[in-house]
């Protein structure tokens, strides 16, 4: 048996600062992964999808060219070319976590799988870890439902998609949420035909009913169609593709296409993790039951990242593990609910989200204040010939601080972040109005925006 001062299963983006902090504060610490460093996020999460995103957008752009005044003929993809240069970058970041940890001074790399033997054990390959404190960065994967089908035709996730160099014919996208419709985007941009098919009656279902709209029309404005209320998915395979039933509320019954992506959701990596010998408890859908301070019910053992169900964000994650490093290191009182919502759904024009929506500020049943203003009135944006969107926020009535925002337009992935440190300050908004922004960005108008706050309807 080899005794650590701290153990870690993943390197996701929890897991290799948190084994630097060990590292760093002279502790022993073995850091396990079963598979490629850095996990989702550099592998077939964000860094190649965002990657892919970039491609996609250079192609739409140059497709554009007249608009802007000049013509560069046909624009043909090569996607070979494509998925190497996306290849590279997965590789970099990959590589860079993987040198990182390995130079790491008192920092044990390990590669295997690791399994609980006890609460302060763990079997990897054929050794067995013990140390007093254990922490699970083991994240997720794509889920693949029982949908009548499923095991009679192939098909993508967001894993197995990072291996194609071919263009889909027409690519059926199961899921219209923000995997899926990413993946929709880039791929239409490249030249496929594009479904997306989804079981609720909007994409984005958990955003602003006006965000679902103005993101399925940016969408169906390039060519992709969308097909919603899909109440009862199912699979067969077809002369050299594959249907997929619908029974839809409109439209008929099927779509047939070359290829089909699953993107419904993800589930935890907790199921081989032998977390029963740990006594570690987990929901009904496999995330490890985590406290404010993201201690599972056993002492000595914590859990970072998605594995929690507590975000799906590479942001979230680092921020699990800042909060428990801080907490251990720093004698800190962090908490994961001091953190504020923030994401950005990255198709083209990106949607920067912060905070509550419009819905959940209705709920609240708070006296709020309120502003919405198109895209298309920002002079940055028309500049770039990019005004698809609004810019919305919500502010509450007695404090004047932020209560949420969606920034759909050029930029927005950016922009929301003056809107969230302001919300961090717990500063009025009313400090935006009085700051001297520059111009020509997106970020100059807000403060012309905040001005036309009214009540919220
Ligand atoms: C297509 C896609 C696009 C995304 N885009 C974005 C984005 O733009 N922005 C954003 O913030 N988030 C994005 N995400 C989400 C983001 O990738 C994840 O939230 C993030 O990677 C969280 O990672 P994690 O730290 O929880 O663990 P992961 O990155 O999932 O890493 C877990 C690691 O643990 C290893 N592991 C698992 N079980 C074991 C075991 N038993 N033993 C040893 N090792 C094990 C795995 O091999 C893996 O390397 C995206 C996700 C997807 C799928």
């Amino acid at each position: 048996m080899k005794e650590f001062d701290a153990i870690i299963i993943g390197t996701g983006q929890a897991g290799p600062p948190l084994a630097a902090r060990f590292a760093g504060a002279g502790k022993t610490v073995a850091i396990i992964e079963r598979h490629k460093f850095g996990g989702t996020c550099v592998n077939t999460g964000c860094i190649p999808t965002k990657t892919l995103v970039a491609s996609a957008y250079a192609v739409h752009v140059a497709s554009r060219g007249a608009e802007y005044g000049f013509s560069v003929g046909d624009v043909r993809v090569d996607m070979s070319r494509v998925k190497a240069r996306k290849d590279a970058a997965s590789a970099r970041s990959s590589k860079g976590v993987e040198e990182w940890l390995r130079g790491m001074i008192n920092c044990t790399v390990i590669q295997g799988q690791a399994r609980f033997q006890s609460s302060n054990t763990v079997a990897v390959n054929d050794e067995v870890l013990q140390a007093d404190q254990i922490f699970i960065n083991v994240g997720g994967r794509a889920r693949v439902p029982e949908m009548p089908g499923i095991h009679d035709v192939p098909y993508l996730t967001n894993s197995s998609i990072m291996d194609i160099d071919f263009l889909p014919g027409h690519f059926i996208i199961v899921g219209g949420s923000y995997v899926g419709l990413e993946f929709a985007q880039i791929y239409r941009r490249f030249g496929s035909e594009v479904t997306i098919v989804e079981m609720g009656p909007r994409l984005i279902g958990r955003e602003d009913e006006d965000v679902s709209d103005a993101v399925r029309e940016i969408l169906e404005a390039e060519g992709i169609r969308v097909r919603l209320n899909a109440e009862c998915v199912r699979l067969e395979k077809r002369d050299g593709g594959v249907a997929v039933g619908l029974t839809c509320k409109e439209g008929p019954p099927e779509v047939v296409g070359t290829h089909v992506l699953l993107a419904v959701g993800r589930t935890p990596n907790t199921s081989d993790l032998g977390l029963d010998r740990a006594g570690i408890a987990t929901d009904h859908r496999g995330y490890i039951l985590v406290d404010d301070q993201l201690q599972t019910n056993v002492p000595g053992i914590w859990a970072l990242g998605d594995c929690n169900g507590r975000g799906a964000f590479t942001h979230t994650s680092y921020n699990d593990y800042e909060i428990v490093a801080d907490n251990l290191f720093n004698a800190d009182h962090r908490r994961i609910s001091d953190r504020i919502q923030a994401y950005a759904l990255f198709i083209d024009p990106p949607l920067g989200r912060c905070g509550m929506t419009d819905a959940e500020v209705r709920k609240s049943g708070r006296r709020a204040l309120a502003v919405k203003y198109p895209m298309s009135e920002v002079t940055r944006a028309y500049e770039k010939g990019e005004t698809d969107g609004f810019i919305k926020t919500c502010v509450d009535a007695e404090t004047n601080q932020i209560l949420g925002a969606a920034i759909l337009g050029v930029g927005g992935d950016e922009v929301i972040h003056v809107l969230l440190d302001v919300m961090y300050a717990r500063a009025p908004y009313t400090v935006i109005e009085r700051a001297m922004h520059i111009h020509p960005t997106v970020a100059e108008y807000l403060p012309t925006i905040l001005a036309k706050l009214a009540p919220f309807a």
